[in-house]
């Protein structure tokens, strides 16, 4: 049995409170901004799943990278 030790856990924790919660802000703002269908250029272009964008106009869908488009 291996037993951790807390107080390297707390370290662990401290060091990585804050850089996913700016992570977070920055898909956040990717994923609010608007985006143009590459096929039909219309802006009715989302995501609908991690990794999956799709346009309610044309029905294009591409698979992308988890928040954002690779274009
Ligand atoms: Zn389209």
């Amino acid at each position: 049995m291996t037993k951790i030790k807390s107080s390297s856990l707390k370290g662990l924790g401290q060091k990585y409170g804050l850089k996913p919660r700016k992570k977070y802000t920055a898909v956040h703002r990717l994923l609010k901004s608007k985006r143009k269908c590459p096929e039909c250029g219309s802006e009715r272009f989302g995501r609908i799943a991690v990794g999956i964008w799709t346009c309610k106009k044309c029905n294009l869908k591409i698979a992308g990278m988890a928040y954002d488009v690779k274009l």
